[in-house]
């Protein structure tokens, strides 16, 4: 049995191996010329089952030991007292297991765990699919049993099987901005929180001593093109002036991420013996969603299941679909409600934002949980959610 998956991030290489542990043949081909290891991109979270899920293949104490090490958070205002907070207060609500890590860290520790099992294809797309039938990009053509597009929010296998990502993503009304920067700020090994009306900014450490990483959120219903200038102008001089500092360094970025903050709404994301897992399929909104967990728990699920009935994969796919339905409808709440809570609206909201951090750190864990919670949270969307022994 031969699966080819597309996108070599988190779901890709969770998937890969799975598989492979079951005989299948894995290729797995990823638009990216190498693998983004290291210190690249954003810190993702992993919480409940899908802990549960990296703990089963082997990772766990690598994961942990690579976990990011952002363990306050101190909210700047402009002419006031700074607040500062334990991270593990703020996610009190959150989950009881949970690991933050770069996602380019993940995808190295994923990969590094496979790699000798999959035939990795970096820099190789798949350009066109009749049936089961695959065209890739680097003149291979390949009879898969199972294609899985792993390829994220922008998914290539979703618009080659299932039409324009138009048809499924839904904009919740923010922008997300993040690039990496000097460490302008001297907060060194501290996370920097700015909010106003409409936008909230996190300023955090690197891997890399002496770089920072900030973080824009910006509210607005709008649809707007994707420039610096328009970020600029999204942001203003509401944080004050240390984000001022931090938004002269916008010009000078190579790695900018600059994207609306949208999610991707699919009555069913399968078709015959295609199939879709994590933000390809039903990503909740970068950044807010809890997006890593839904792909680490959705790709052990779908391994799973066609563990079950190998010889039957379109079955497999209807109840991977029908286990990860929950799942993915309670995601739909998450991002929306994480927004109204770091994104404040008015005045008032960015003072009570501010008094309920100071209050944080004094209240019993019940109540500590209860503000945190997001509506339910990450971990919540996920605790209907009973992994299969080993697939
Ligand atoms: C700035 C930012 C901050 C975030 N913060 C958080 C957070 O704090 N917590 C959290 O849980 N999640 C966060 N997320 C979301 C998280 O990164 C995703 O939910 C998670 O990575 C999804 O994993 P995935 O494997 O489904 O897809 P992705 O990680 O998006 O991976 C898709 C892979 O497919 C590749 N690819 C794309 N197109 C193609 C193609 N046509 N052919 C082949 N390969 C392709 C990409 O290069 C990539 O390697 C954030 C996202 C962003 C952008």
């Amino acid at each position: 049995m031969h699966a080819l998956i597309s996108g070599a991030s988190v779901a890709g290489p969770v998937l890969a191996h799975f598989l492979s542990r079951r005989g299948w043949r894995v290729t797995v081909v990823e638009r990216a010329a190498d693998l983004r290891a290291g210190d690249g991109g954003h810190a993702v979270d992993l919480f409940g089952p899908a802990v549960e899920v990296i703990e089963r293949m082997g990772l766990l104490a690598e994961v942990e030991a690579a976990r990011t090490r952002n363990d306050t958070i101190t909210l700047l205002r402009y002419g006031k007292k700074p607040i500062t907070v334990e991270t593990a207060d703020l996610a009190a609500g959150i989950s009881a297991r949970h690991v933050e890590i770069m996602r380019g860290t993940l995808a190295g520790l994923l990969h590094d765990r496979t790699r000798k099992d999959v035939d990795y294809r970096f820099g190789t797309v798949i350009t066109e699919i009749h049936g089961t039938v695959a065209v890739l990009s680097d003149g291979d053509v390949i009879s898969a049993d199972l294609i899985v597009g792993a390829d994220g929010l922008h998914s290539g296998v979703r618009r080659l099987a299932f039409g324009p990502e138009e048809r499924f993503r839904h904009f919740l009304g923010a922008y997300l901005a993040v690039y990496t920067l000097p460490d302008v700020l001297g907060t060194g090994p501290t996370v920097a929180a700015f909010t106003a009306p409409g936008v909230a900014a996190t300023v955090y450490p690197t891997l890399t001593p002496g770089l920072s990483r900030a973080l824009f959120l910006t509210r607005t219903t709008e649809e707007i093109p994707r420039t610096r200038d328009a970020i600029r102008h999204l942001i203003g001089d509401r944080l004050g002036p240390q984000v001022s500092q931090v938004l002269a360094h916008l010009d000078a970025a190579g790695d900018l991420y600059f994207d609306d903050i949208s999610q991707i709404r699919m009555d069913s994301w399968s078709r015959g013996r295609i199939t879709l897992v994590g933000d390809a399929g039903y990503g909740p909104g970068p950044a807010v969603g809890g997006g890593t967990s839904l792909a680490a728990s959705g790709a052990y699920v779908l391994a799973s299941e066609i563990a079950a009935s190998p010889d039957d994969v379109p079955g497999a796919l209807r109840r991977y679909e029908s286990t990860m339905a929950g799942p993915v409808r309670h995601s739909r709440k998450i991002g929306p409600s994480v927004l109204a809570s770091i994104v404040p609206r008015s005045r008032a909201q960015v003072w009570v934002t501010a008094q309920v951090m100071r209050l944080l750190p004094r209240l019993p864990q019940p109540a500590r949980a209860g503000l945190t919670s997001f509506g339910g949270g990450p971990a919540a969307m996920l605790d209907g959610l009973t992994l299969k022994s080993s697939p």
